[in-house]
């Protein structure tokens, strides 16, 4: 009888073995989900393997109990991509498989597909033609309903119901009155009326060029690192590319770093290919509509699957090309349980499959540059503005030491921010607010705290009033003066401000202002409201995070003011150079993208920092060789490639104390480096102490040789009350 070798959701790094449930068992079932006794329980897994023999004695193996036939098995390629996940990411294979599938494949029960989830809905002729205003205001859902749609042309139930719960009621009383109707799933939405045809640009000299050179390679594995600035048009290089592979009869992945973006992105698809079976992926689904859209992606019926992260885990039988938007962005690497980069992952899953992976950015993360530098990834850059007249925004430093600010403001941004006003332009102004560890920084010479062992910053940590450093576990207490000058005023230095859009309403009283962060944004249709007040000009100051720095195109903005971007240049994260880079750069790039030239405001005590100078010149090249050169001389990543053990528990001597006996059993090779342990900056998090120790390597073989003999040993060691995880390639520290 044939022995069935099945990954099961439980933290245990290995398959259990079953007897199969009948004979007519083949490699066929691989991929197959299958249901087990467990314990006292029963289980749903995926069949790995189909084998002759087990090393589990023949009565006491246990037979599987049903095999579901109810979804083809998954395919090859993905069962290969959770493989590579648990191994580099040292995971265990049944969570990286098992968390990898929608709620309903997971559950122990067989899968049925619910019709009216696949069916969408679009206006009707009338309803396009229709004057909505003898709908009265108050049926703000309709009103709402219908703007929408005028915009996307198609949408979803589960669309509609982000934009209000009480939206399929208005829907229906839209479909009565002629104005809305149902389009069945992977039918051609509504045809594009001929005086409403999309117009397609004539590509730009550099976009031409990446379209030349990367269609002949679509059928071939490559890494492509799409260097674009921002508002190079990279959005349309994907589309041509695209429509190549929809000709083939081929399907795209799409990942993006933020479900906000993904609306818009649709919306482009879909103008540009009216027929076009597109299905998005990401949180905000309900598990039956996640499940069937990984089902029509399963089953080779969607072209396009657009999504966050997790859409990396999608079954593509015919995948023809991957894009990874924003490649730099952080949100890419899950933060908990398998700590995976979906762009690496994205990246494997190319190479496996013989397709090119593209990598969009205007600020490549520092890896992928250096990838690039090296020649692994093929760098294709975009170097103007696509759209006709619109350049790129002056940049200029105000120098905050000279000028004074009032209530964060200095004269000139307050004087840019009138000359906005007046000219009924837009704009936004940018605070930072990230949550930095603090540094020791003195006030009059600029001295900041940092190790002596290895060149990281010292986090201050107040609760013990010591500074550690969060590399390689060194600590001192805190000094009363500083050791360069001999000056007292030695601070921790670096938080944001909230108090920004309160004293934009006392400058200007008859000014529009919204603010965009996480909780102005959380309800769930009012980030759609917010961007259409702000298209439709209802809106003069835009205050936000960073979530607005992300890929949107506001037309109407001019100016951009960036606040308090200083406290990062003295980040103990050594990736927080990079990242305000990126983050300027994009926030900057928002300003005069259609035509009406930009200005970028910064407001700094130290306007002879490199990274300001970077911005100033737009110079990417420039400021990334010296971070470079900075991260070679003090040895991180891309030069090392690093590992972190994490462990929570109850107390904090518990996870530091489980830390040190890791530290015991490891037998480093030369080549690997085991640092001793820290507690993290925010030490207590959710009642549970956090530490963690780095372990590091000049070589990826080396490091990953050494973790997995390491695991091994690890899951031998005593952890009462310790919650421990390997996180490899880590991005938080
Ligand atoms: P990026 O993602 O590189 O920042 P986008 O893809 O958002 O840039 O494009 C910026 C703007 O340029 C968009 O409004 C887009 O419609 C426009 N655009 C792109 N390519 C062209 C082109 N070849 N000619 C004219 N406009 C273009
Ligand atoms: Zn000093
Ligand atoms: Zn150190």
């Amino acid at each position: 009888m044939a022995i069935l070798r099945v990954a099961l959701d439980v933290p245990l790094n290995t398959l259990f073995d079953y007897l199969a449930p009948d004979t007519e068992i083949t490699a066929q079932d691989v991929g197959a989900r299958v249901l087990v006794p467990f314990g006292r329980n029963m289980m749903t897994g995926v069949i790995m393997e189909v084998t002759a023999y087990s090393s589990v004695p023949s009565p006491k193996l246990k037979l599987a109990a049903h095999i579901f036939r109810d979804v083809p098995p998954l395919p090859e390629g993905l069962i290969a991509l959770f493989r590579f996940c648990s191994e580099y990411y040292h995971h265990p294979l049944g969570e990286v498989v098992m968390n990898g599938l929608p709620n309903r494949l997971r559950s122990n029960k067989p899968f049925t597909r619910k019709v009216p989830s696949a069916c969408q809905y679009g206006l009707t002729l009338t309803g396009r033609k229709a004057d909505t205003s003898i709908i009265p205001a108050r049926h703000i859902v309709k009103h709402r309903l219908l703007a929408r749609l005028r915009e996307s042309r198609v949408m979803s139930i589960s669309d509609a119901k982000q934009l209000s719960p009480r939206a399929p009621k208005a829907l229906n009383e839209l479909i009565t009155l002629g104005w809305i109707e149902e389009i069945p799933f992977a039918h051609p939405a509504t045809p594009v009326p001929a005086a409403q045809a999309l117009q397609i640009p004539v590509l730009t000299t550099d976009q031409r060029n990446a379209v030349d050179v990367i269609a002949p390679e679509i059928g071939e594995f490559n890494t492509w690192l799409l260097h674009g600035v921002t508002g190079s048009g990279k959005t349309e290089v994907y589309l041509r590319l695209i429509s190549l592979v929809l000709r083939q009869a081929r399907q795209t992945l799409v990942l993006v770093p933020e479900i906000n973006l993904t609306p818009q992105l649709e919306a482009v698809f879909r103008a540009r290919f009216p027929t076009l079976r597109l299905v998005s992926l990401h949180s905000g689904l309900s598990p039956s509509e996640r499940a069937a859209g990984w089902l029509q992606a399963q089953e080779g019926a969607a072209e396009i699957v657009l999504g966050t992260r997790l859409a990396v885990f999608t079954p593509l039988p015919k995948l023809g090309l991957i894009i990874v938007d924003e490649e730099q962005d952080a949100s890419f690497k899950q933060q908990d349980g398998l700590r995976y980069s979906a762009r690496d992952a994205a990246i494997f899953r190319a190479k496996q499959a013989g397709v090119p992976v593209i990598l969009g950015s205007a600020t490549p993360s520092l890896e992928s540059h250096y990838n690039a530098v090296t020649g692994r990834y093929l760098r294709l850059r975009l170097s103007s503005r696509a759209v006709k007249n619109a350049a790129l925004p002056v940049v200029r430093c105000i120098d905050t030491r000279a000028v004074k600010t009032k209530e964060s403001f200095s004269p000139p941004v307050i004087s840019a921010l009138e000359r906005c006003l007046a000219l009924n332009q837009q704009s936004l102004v940018f605070i930072n607010r990230r949550g930095y560890a603090p540094v020791l920084l003195c006030k009059s010479c600029g001295w900041a705290a940092t190790c002596e062992r290895c060149a990281s910053r010292l986090v201050v940590h107040l609760r013990d009033k010591r500074l550690r450093c969060h590399h390689c576990g060194h600590q001192e207490r805190f000094p009363n003066v500083c050791p360069e000058c001999g000056d007292q005023d030695v601070v921790p230095f670096g938080h944001g401000t909230q108090r920004v859009e309160a004293a934009l309403a006392e400058y200007f009283p008859g000014a529009r202002i919204m603010r965009i962060d996480r909780d102005s944004t959380s309800r769930k249709d009012a980030w759609q409201h917010m961007l259409r007040d702000i298209h439709e000009q209802r809106v003069d100051i835009l205050v936000g995070t960073q979530i607005l720095a992300k890929g949107h195109d506001f037309p109407k903005l001019s100016l951009v003011s960036i606040l308090n971007s200083d406290a990062s240049l003295f980040s103990t994260d050594f990736r927080a150079s990079e990242r305000l880079f990126a983050q300027l750069m994009q926030v900057a790039g928002r300003a005069g993208r259609a035509g009406i030239p930009g200005e970028v405001l910064i407001q700094t005590e130290f306007p002879d920092h490199p990274l300001y100078h970077a911005l100033r010149q737009h110079d990417y090249d420039l400021l990334a060789q010296t971070l470079l050169e900075e991260r070679k001389t003090a040895g991180f990543p891309p030069f090392v490639y690093q590992a972190l053990l994490r462990a929570e528990a109850p107390q904090i001597d518990t996870a530091l104390g489980f830390l040190t006996s890791a530290v015991a059993v490891a037998k480093a090779p030369g080549e690997v480096e085991v640092f001793d342990p820290v507690p993290a900056q925010m030490a207590r998090l959710k009642g549970t102490e956090r530490a963690y120790l780095l372990v590091q390597s000049g070589s990826r073989k080396k490091l990953q040789a050494f973790l997995e003999a390491w695991r091994a040993k690890l899951d031998a060691l005593p952890s009462r009350k310790v919650r421990w995880t390997v996180d490899v390639d880590p991005m938080d520290f």
